[in-house]
């Protein structure tokens, strides 16, 4: 197995004002600042980008937007562009986030295009995937998963997927304080990664992140962590408060 270099990401969601997520950065950076082994990353709002910047620059915590559009420019009014995200500082973009799939109208074919602008901006994208609790009822998890990775990965390279993060986000897990048992996690980390493998080839699914994500917290991030195919987090709710977010950064 390839050694894969944990990742913890924070999506802050449509919380906080510029003032209060600088603060929050600030003491987070402070909080984080002599780990080594994990790579950090919080999403702030479009509106705060800008402010927590100034607090993370120069330190170990990533910025990354939680949504781009991805024409270049032009007459798409309310929508910011690869080269606006990335002049805002960031260098991660969350994608197909089920919030944005579930109340905004992504589909896997928008999302696919968002992933490879991100990509061509040099972005890192953070490609979200996840059943909801009817598909797990009805026992689609495996082909839901399926077409969300076999669309939203259309058309790529090998070369290009290299710095791709994966997030599985079960969507009933998410914000629900519901967390996917150990079994399911692994299971479904392990199929995706199977799919990456056969797209791909062994050489990208061996090394790729998948993160888990949903109702993540200090109290169980450690037996997410212990399992074979989880390399990560990608934490909301628990992701606001900077203590709580490094206990999960720091988790031992
Ligand atoms: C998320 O929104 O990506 C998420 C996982 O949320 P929460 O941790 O609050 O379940």
């Amino acid at each position: 197995m390839g050694e894969r270099r944990p990742m913890i990401a924070g999506n802050w969601k449509m919380y906080k004002t510029g003032e209060e997520a600088k603060d929050t950065a600030k003491q987070l950076v402070e909080l984080v600042k002599e780990v080594k082994n994990t790579d950090i990353m919080i999403a702030p709002a479009f509106t705060s980008l800008a402010s927590v910047f100034q607090a993370v620059k120069g330190s170990n915590v990533a910025l990354g937007a939680q949504n781009l559009f991805w024409e270049t420019q032009g007459a798409y009014t309310g929508e910011i562009s690869p080269m606006m995200v990335k002049d805002a500082g960031c260098t991660h973009v969350i994608l197909g986030h089920s919030e944005r799939r579930q109340y905004f109208s992504e589909t896997d074919e928008s999302v696919n295009k968002k992933i490879k602008a991100a990509i061509e901006n040099n972005l890192i994208p953070v490609f979200c995937v996840g059943e909801t609790e009817a598909q797990r009822d009805s026992k689609e998890t495996f082909s839901v998963l399926d077409k969300q990775i076999q669309i939203g990965l259309k058309g790529f390279s090998v070369k290009s997927l290299e710095r791709l993060v994966v997030a599985y986000e079960p969507v009933w897990a998410i914000g629900t304080g519901k967390t996917a048992t150990r079994e399911q996690a692994q299971e479904v980390h392990a199929f995706i990664r199977n799919l990456l493998e056969k797209m791909f080839g062994l050489d990208l699914s061996d090394g790729i992140r998948i993160l888990y994500g949903g109702s993540v917290k200090p109290e169980n991030i450690s037996e997410l962590m212990a399992l074979k195919d989880v390399d990560g987090a990608l934490v909301g709710g628990a992701s606001l408060t900077a203590r709580t977010f490094a206990d999960i950064v720091t988790f031992k």
